[in-house]
């Protein structure tokens, strides 16, 4: 029966991380996967999880089952975290949120939810994308199309393309848009494109799709959601796919949301119904030890400011390395301009570097880069960027 099954390829960028973690070289450097790396190149727990773990180890009763949708003080503790406490989406319980396996459990969720309700409508992603959209997508059977977004020549955002590409989107279809930190190019628009951006959607009549999985990765927990608070006050539909990894570093306990906001409660109940049951077919209930750990931290102050104060400091420490990065490889006397990636946002850029580059970065100095050029800054640390910007200079000399 097994006989005619071929090897799939590596995935892209996990694929990657296993060579990276096979790969003899004594100075190594992981540039691939999307994992916030503090300045010894570690990836701790952070200390308020760990505190929270500490109580709920204690206080712990049962680990009897979730039900479909996760915990309620969990659901609320996303919603405020998303909306702002006082937004009239929680007042009017315009919303109502799942707790998910990782923001790609979200994803998956939303995908079997659009193609089961929307069975006609294409998705839309940006180009490029996370590499992970389009096989959520495709493998729910949903059609994925995609519009302009970077100018590579200008390192930046095309937005009059994108306005252009978004305006073919017919009334019925799916928009995915990346909340914040967009991965890979790191380049989010700016409040006044939020802002024409959603005033095009209200007029297209397309559905909005955040993907939200570096809140508090840019420039702040609430301006990271300007995006998605702008999208609110012009539309009344909306998915929201949530992920928990990076800002509370809970990327192995698989802890994210999938949100849905509709025009009414009575509406909300409805589509909420429907997401419950392609859960409930999917993996049944959600883990609990993920969700656990965040709702404690959020909904406690003492461990809230604590989390704040780490999630500040990853975010300052990316920022620092893009600087350092871009004045390190100029002071090695590379003259191409990389002061672009000084200005962007998240865990990631795309570097420009090309495939043959990758390739020779990755053979003659053990530095791991995904094959597209995207690089993971966090991946930076003060110890490695001069080898790592001395390697750099050697493949564009
Ligand atoms: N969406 C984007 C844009 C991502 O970059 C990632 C993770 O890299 C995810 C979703 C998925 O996050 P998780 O690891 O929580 O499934």
């Amino acid at each position: 029966m097994f006989e005619h099954i071929q090897v799939a390829p590596a995935d892209p960028i996990l694929g990657l991380n296993d060579a990276y973690r096979n790969d003899p070289h004594p100075h190594k450097i992981n540039l691939g996967v999307g994992v916030f790396k503090d300045e010894n190149g570690a990836t701790p727990i952070l200390k308020s999880v760990k505190q929270a773990e500490e109580r709920l180890v204690e206080n712990e009763k049962t680990k009897s089952y979730l039900s479909i949708e996760g915990t309620e003080a969990y659901r609320q503790a996303v919603q405020t975290l998303l909306f702002g406490a006082d937004h009239e989406v929680i007042a009017k319980q315009r919303a109502h949120t799942a707790q998910s396996p990782g923001g790609t459990g979200a994803l998956r969720i939303a995908a079997e939810f659009i193609k089961k309700h929307l069975p006609e409508a294409t998705i839309w992603v940006s180009n490029p994308t996370w590499a992970n959209h389009q096989s959520i997508f495709q493998s729910v059977g949903l059609e994925v199309g995609s519009y302009a977004y970077y100018d590579s020549t200008a390192k930046s955002l095309d937005f009059e393309a994108m306005l252009a590409s978004l305006s073919q989107v017919p009334s019925g279809d799916v928009v995915l848009f990346h909340g914040c930190c967009h991965n890979p190019t790191g380049i989010d628009p700016t409040n006044e494109q939020w802002a024409q951006l959603a005033k095009l959607c209200s007029k297209q009549g397309f559905l909005p799709l955040f993907d939200f999985a570096y809140q508090g990765f840019g420039s702040g927990l609430e301006e990271d959601a300007t995006g998605l608070r702008v999208f609110l006050n012009q539309v009344q539909e909306m998915l929201i796919a949530n992920s928990f990894s990076k800002n509370f570093g809970l990327y192995n306990e698989r802890v994210g949301a999938l949100t849905v906001v509709c025009e009414s409660a009575e509406q909300a109940d409805a589509a909420f119904s429907q997401v419950k049951r392609c859960i409930r077919a999917n993996y049944s209930n959600p883990p609990s030890h993920g969700s656990a750990i965040v709702t404690e931290i959020l909904t406690d102050q003492h461990l809230r400011s604590l989390w704040e104060m780490e999630l500040k400091a990853m975010r300052t420490r990316i920022h620092e390395m893009r600087s350092l990065f871009v004045n390190t490889l100029r002071a090695k006397g590379v003259t191409q301009d990389f002061s672009f990636i000084s200005k962007q946002q998240g865990m990631f850029s795309f570097s420009g570097l090309t495939p043959d580059q990758v390739a020779q970065l990755r053979t003659e100095f053990g530095i791991y880069i995904v094959g597209s050029g995207r690089i993971s800054v966090a991946g930076m640390t003060k110890d490695n960027m001069e080898p790592l910007c001395d390697a750099i200079a050697k493949v564009l000399a």
